[in-house]
């Protein structure tokens, strides 16, 4: 619990930063893709969708306003208002002249038909007599009731197997103004249904035209009746009134299907009388601002890490120094005395636990006074670290000295009995007196007073320091540069 306590209080500004760290790369990165998807979606509002509508509307221009001018040649045509007016003789000069129009100009079909016999005639001649009672025909008299020249109908045309054609149908008037007849020329949907198709599949989008009353009349798939009406659908039904609104500029509008946004571009088509409508997901759109997004986040968490790693690093090893500096001597660079009580509770421990013996030595250097008097400080300080160099090359790894003051150290001997140790101090005491400690002063001899005591169970530091510190007395009693065992 306490462990647990601690860490939490040393992790705490960590974790804050962490924190604050991530909040604030969401923060941007959720900002940044919000900017970014309200971007896209304007594009696609303003841009992209209309466009497209710009696209089919110049398609339809192409395709259905040269038909129309076609029609309007016909209907005003002297030869075809004096062939009705002369009583229709000849069929074969009728059939070479709608002939002649559907192949220069290229429309599936067209065809001529008289108000007086109601005779269809088309390309081949005479196809069949119009009547009132017959559905096919109502378009005729329809045509032969209204007010403006001409029209524009989508029907199956009995001329060509029943293609669904869209027939501009214009009046004949004769020279007084009589309405005689009605003239002009079909022509399928197939390429506009195919600019329509592409276009879906090129970018996702859906596209098609709607009568006045909101009947969709042409799609991808083609052109019918069997598109049923706009408000049918789900969604598009709600704002199907702001889509028949006869307006030739695009409208834009947004609607939810699915769950989903989708946005919607339409538009008045006066020459068909029809509605344009273009309108595509949103979501798909936004697919590449997401990745983006997770992205972001990854690059952020990944950063995040890393600074906190940085950061934990840099503070541990700090910390880790402090710790180092605190325990150690500087001068000697060996364990000071406030350190060693801990590493001694350790040894003491471990020793109990595996039976081995605990040895220790307090070793004193002779008239150190004299030597710092004689050479000066500096060598005094000198000799204090080739000692405890001399240590650290004789003793082992898991020996431990510590420098307990002055010129005095305290050895704690792993593993090692009283006799081991004796072995290990006399070893010491020869390597001193074969060869001078400072190669710079070789005229200055060391010396020092040793006392050696073996651990005893229970027995506490201040004990048996006492007992080493008494053999070291008599050490230097008997006359310095000896050992004394406890
Ligand atoms: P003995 O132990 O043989 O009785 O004589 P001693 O001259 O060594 O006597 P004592 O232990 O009283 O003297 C210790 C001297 O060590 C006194 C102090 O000035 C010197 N000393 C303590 N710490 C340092 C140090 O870090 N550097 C240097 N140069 N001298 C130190
Ligand atoms: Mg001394
Ligand atoms: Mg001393």
């Amino acid at each position: 619990m306490f462990r647990i306590n601690f860490a939490w209080r040393r992790y705490r500004l960590l974790l804050w930063l962490g924190l604050l760290l991530v909040a604030g790369f969401f923060a941007t990165s959720l900002a940044s893709y919000m900017v970014s998807r309200d971007l896209v979606r304007q594009t696609l509002v303003d841009q992209s969708l209309p466009l497209t509508g710009d696209t089919i509307y110049s398609e339809i221009q192409r395709d259905v306003l040269r038909p129309t001018f076609i029609s309007s040649l016909m209907a005003n045509d002297t030869f075809v208002r004096d062939w009705i007016l002369s009583g229709e003789q000849d069929v074969s000069q009728i059939a070479r002249y709608l002939k002649e129009v559907k192949e220069k100009y290229g429309t599936i079909s067209s065809f001529l038909v008289s108000n007086r016999t109601g005779n269809y005639y088309h390309a081949e001649g005479l196809l069949k007599k119009v009547r009132e009672d017959e559905t096919r025909d109502i378009w005729f008299y329809r045509v032969r009731d209204m007010e403006e020249d001409y029209e524009m109908n989508v029907d199956p045309d009995l001329a060509n197997k029943d293609t669904i054609t869209i027939f501009i149908n214009y009046r004949i008037y004769d020279y007084q103004g009589n309405f005689i007849g009605a003239t002009g020329v079909g022509l399928t949907l197939d390429t506009l249904s195919r600019i329509i198709s592409s276009m879906q599949e090129r970018f996702g989008r859906r596209i098609f035209f709607v009568d006045d009353k909101g009947n969709i009349l042409v799609s991808g798939q083609g052109a019918g009746a069997h598109f049923g009406s706009l408000h049918d659908w789900p969604g598009l039904a709600q704002i199907a009134p702001q889509i028949l609104n006869h307006q030739s500029q695009p409208t834009q509008l947004l609607y939810q299907r699915d769950g989903q946004s989708v946005v919607v571009s339409s538009r008045y088509i006066p020459e068909l009388k029809w509605h344009l409508i273009v309108e595509q997901d949103e979501a798909p759109e936004f697919l590449p601002l997401q990745r983006v997004f997770w992205l972001n986040l990854l690059v952020s968490a990944a950063i995040t890490l890393l600074v906190m790693w940085v950061i934990l690093y840099t503070v541990n090893r700090f910390r880790r120094r402090l710790e180092e500096m605190a325990a150690t001597d500087s001068l000697t660079r060996l364990l000071n005395r406030q350190a060693f009580g801990f590493v001694f509770e350790q040894a003491v421990h471990e020793s109990g636990r595996s039976h081995k013996p605990l040895s220790a030595l307090l070793l004193d250097i002779d008239y150190f006074k004299q030597i710092n008097d004689t050479y000066g400080h500096g060598v005094g300080d000198q000799v204090l670290r080739r000692m405890a160099a001399l240590f650290k090359s004789v003793l082992r790894e898991n020996d431990i000295v510590c420098r307990w003051g002055g010129e005095e150290f305290f050895i704690l001997l792993r593993d090692c009995s009283r006799e081991d140790a004796l072995v290990l101090a006399q070893k010491l005491r020869r390597i001193l007196a074969s060869q001078p400690l400072l190669p710079t002063h070789p005229q200055l001899q060391v010396t020092f007073s040793l006392g050696l005591v073996e651990h005893r169970g229970g027995e506490t530091l201040a004990q048996l320091f006492d007992r080493a510190d008494k053999a070291l007395y008599q050490a230097k009693s008997a006359g310095r540069d000896r050992i004394e065992v406890a």
